[in-house]
């Protein structure tokens, strides 16, 4: 951030902290914290990066900063530029203040005060290495923790005004269900934590089985995998893709299959995995059944390029279109030509030509001629898109 810009930003946070010298690494001055007047003087490295900023004060905001230095620190790493951080510490020391206020009154009273006091010493306990976010108002943060293989697994845990007397609830990025949370009111985000790292134990294979996918073949979709995605896309060869969707808790068993392309592509490699079901082993990763099932061997970064398998709707030229892929393509072996399914509804839907039928297909199928190669192509309008 400019200084100019900086300068005009902190301004209108704290108007009377000014800097001291041109370089803006020295500022000093009041922080005003509900109606009182705090000494505030912030000492910036040469480079103006506020994360490495050092906070003086006089002895009350002192008092202050050391209750909530690990929160004050966390802030400090977190926020943009020092403009922002200095409205959150504004918040903090509003807390802290407020906390002590009603501490002194000795109310008994569960009150936000006394609850964010209480998080922060649950953080504390936890270890602040493992909190990776918190709101400013204390009422949401994050927490995370490292899998075996690097991965990283965030728990959102969202407080109850009546914390910790109504429990919390808390969203994951587990593939499962949702964190089915035990608590009562002696319990801590530390038990929280205990839950999140056992559920995450019982998906280590699921993600083992889809790492393997994801290193060993070409995932056409997801684009990104996330940690909670049971689908994948896998490339088959040119047009022609499966989809499976793989059970979390048992990623051995057989998934659910879905393949897509031109029919003549396609159905024999149906046939042939349905025809070797008896033959999966639950003994071996998915990928490897798979691959003898299908008797194939599935193309690879190692072996291929991405681009093989991206190739654009030959109706919309565009290979992503609104997150959708090319999902169908033309029946004919010499063309093959990939559409998305929403543009080939449309493209046959609007042909004079095309209609639709009460078919062996079943109902609401169009009919009608691939754009490219002119050979007859037929699409069923699916429910669900
Ligand atoms: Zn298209
Ligand atoms: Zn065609």
């Amino acid at each position: 951030m400019a200084t100019l810009e900086q300068s005009q930003a902190v301004y209108e946070v704290c108007p009377r902290l000014v800097p001291l010298n041109r370089q803006q690494t020295c500022w000093d001055g009041l922080i005003c914290v509900k109606g009182q007047d705090l000494h505030l003087r912030i000492e910036l490295p040469d480079d103006r990066d506020h994360r490495r900023a050092k906070l003086l004060g006089d002895w009350l905001l002192n008092q202050h900063l050391r209750s909530y230095r690990h929160l004050i620190g966390q802030r400090l790493q977190n926020t943009p530029d020092l403009a922002t951080f200095l409205s959150e510490l504004k918040n903090i020391l509003e807390h802290t203040m407020q906390h002590q206020s009603e501490a002194s009154k000795s109310q008994p009273s569960v009150t936000m005060a006394t609850q964010c006091s209480q998080v922060i010493g649950d953080i504390g306990r936890l270890g602040w290495e493992k909190l990776s976010s918190i709101d400013p108002s204390f009422s949401s943060l994050q927490l995370i923790s490292e899998g075996p293989n690097g991965s990283k697994h965030y728990i959102t845990v969202h407080l109850d005004p009546q914390h910790p007397v109504v429990a919390p609830t808390c969203t994951t990025d587990l593939p499962g269900e949702t964190l089915e949370l035990h608590w009562t009111h002696q319990s801590t985000l530390a038990d929280i934590y205990t839950q999140f790292e056992e559920s995450l134990g019982k998906y280590r294979e699921f993600w083992d089985t889809v790492a393997e996918i994801d290193e060993q073949t070409w995932v056409l979709e997801p684009e990104r995998p996330m940690p909670s995605d049971r689908s994948r896309r896998i490339a088959l060869g040119n047009n022609s893709s499966v989809q499976v969707t793989v059970d979390p808790l048992y990623p051995k068993m057989l998934p659910e299959f879905k393949f897509l392309g031109a029919d003549h592509v396609i159905n024999p490699m149906r046939d042939k995995l349905n025809a070797n079901l008896k033959d999966w082993d639950t003994g071996r990763s998915l990928l490897s059944n798979l691959k003898t099932l299908l008797d194939i061997q599935f193309p690879s970064p190692q072996s291929s390029s991405r681009e093989d398998f991206s190739e654009e709707c030959g109706i919309c030229y565009s290979y992503r279109l609104e997150g959708a892929i090319p999902d169908r393509a033309c029946d004919n072996p010499q063309c093959n030509k990939p559409y998305h399914y929403s543009c080939l509804y449309e493209w046959l839907s609007s042909l004079p030509s095309g209609h639709q039928t009460i078919s062996k297909y079943g109902f609401n199928t169009i009919f009608g001629n691939c754009p490219y190669c002119d050979v007859p192509i037929k699409i069923k309008r699916e429910n669900n898109r």
